[in-house]
């Protein structure tokens, strides 16, 4: 088997960075494929579908978006019959597009009836999603729980254990309460609350490894939509297991907000070494892509420095020396470009992606940016002559001048990644 990701993503190098936190690895396979979560593995990247899985080819259609976009790990929702139904033919989809992306099972409520009687969906899944709040009450909570781990077991599925505050074991909560109100000196609320989420996943993780699983195939994840609140739990939940953690913050919220409110979290943990997986619970724009929550998960670690997915265009703000939209079109039109070429240049151009591309809005520090990156252009700020100076690998090549300046950088850069990255493979390919 190979550890291969995506090969139709945005797809990253392995960055050196270490991660202060060793956790066990999990493996997850799908055909001939494995990709790794955990231990020395990079932070993975995943999101989840928004579209009705009865619905195989929309899914099909929104997971290769999200697989291209860079999500290495894709989880949709199972949540009848007729979705288990539809899950092997919404993987037999992807295999004829090409799409070498694992799907992972969302369950609450019936999964352990699902993976029992859809065999084939247990089967097509590469990892199960288990949300122990959800699994049943009383003396069937174990029960139930105890079938959807027989079903990984026999499939060979990794699981996540992944709690969540919004649907917490209530019993389990209710226990702590009770404990807590004979401690001399009680805990606050939020603090009941933390431990309940933390034992919550540890202890099921725990009955797993009693009943059989294989603890490097168990993932914990303990989300809430508080940035203070998840890294709280997850500082505690790291020093307390060496499972592979998955980091969300929950609800996270839209645009500007779920942006800044997931980047801030995740980042804080990340830093300290915590975090084997990720993903970015982004509540889309009306008319917004579903792949901006992978978007911003590739953001987030290719600022940290702990991937690299996509070539980087530095972009200065623009002041009132930039009266004109030019630039700020121009840094717009080679971020999209370079986003989108990625699927295709990633096997065509090895390397590509570290590439540095810089679009400046005038001469105070255009040139002096421009050195620094890859390929650079400086442009005209108002008052300015019309010329647009380009650098080249930290010297001047060329200036462009009038009103194709756009396009005329574009194939510049095209010919760059051609000719830096090419090498003989794209001769072949091209
Ligand atoms: S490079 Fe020029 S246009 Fe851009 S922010 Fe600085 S001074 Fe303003």
């Amino acid at each position: 088997m190979t550890d291969s990701a995506s090969n139709l993503g945005c797809l990253p190098i392995e960055a050196a960075a270490p991660k202060a936190r060793r956790s066990r690895q999990a493996s997850v396979t799908w055909g001939p494929r494995t990709v790794t979560i955990g231990g020395d593995a990079p932070v993975r990247v995943q999101s989840m579908t928004n579209t009705d899985t009865v619905d195989a080819i929309g899914t099909a259609i929104q997971v290769k978006e999200l697989a291209l976009a860079g999500s290495e790990l894709v989880r949709i929702t199972v949540n009848t019959p007729e979705a288990a139904a539809q899950v092997p033919y919404i993987r037999e989809q992807l295999d004829r597009m090409g799409v070498d992306v694992p799907l992972v099972g969302d369950f609450h409520y019936n999964g352990h009836r699902l993976l029992t009687e859809f065999p084939a969906c247990a089967e097509a899944l590469s990892k199960y999603r288990i949300n122990p709040g959800n699994v049943g009450k009383g003396d069937k909570r174990d029960r139930q729980f105890g079938q959807m781990i027989d079903a990984a077991m026999r499939w060979n599925k990794p699981v996540r254990i992944g709690v969540n505050w919004g649907s917490l074991d209530q019993e389990l909560l209710a226990s702590l309460m009770d404990t807590n109100n004979r401690r001399a000196e009680p805990w606050d609320a939020k603090q009941v609350m933390y431990e309940a989420l933390i034992t919550s996943a540890i202890e099921s993780a725990r009955l797993a490894e009693s009943m059989g699983m294989d603890g490097k195939q168990i993932i914990l994840s303990c989300k809430v939509s508080g940035v203070q609140d998840l890294i709280s739990v997850y500082r505690e939940l790291a020093q307390r297991c060496d499972y592979a953690l998955h980091l969300g913050l929950t609800e996270a919220g839209m645009a500007t907000k779920g942006t800044v409110a997931s980047a801030t979290a995740l980042s804080i943990l990340l830093q300290e070494g915590i975090g084997d997986t990720i993903r970015v619970s982004l509540t889309p724009q009306p008319g917004e892509s579903r792949t901006q929550e992978v978007v911003i998960a590739n953001e987030i670690l290719q600022a940290l420095g702990l991937r690299v997915f996509v070539p980087s265009v530095t972009a200065c703000p623009g002041c009132g020396r930039t009266t004109s939209t030019t630039f700020q079109e121009l840094a717009k039109q080679i971020d999209d470009y370079l986003r989108m070429q990625m699927p295709v240049w990633r096997t065509r151009y090895p390397g590509v992606e570290t590439m540095k591309v810089a679009v400046m809005g005038c001469i105070v520090n255009g040139p002096g940016e421009s050195k620094h990156a890859d390929i650079g252009i400086s442009l005209p700020g108002t008052g300015e002559a019309p010329a647009a100076p380009v650098f080249i690998d930290g010297e001047k090549a060329l200036t462009l001048r009038g009103d194709d300046i756009a396009r005329e950088f574009h194939k510049l850069v095209e010919n760059y990644v051609e000719k830096r990255f090419g090498g003989e493979h794209a001769a072949q390919a091209v």
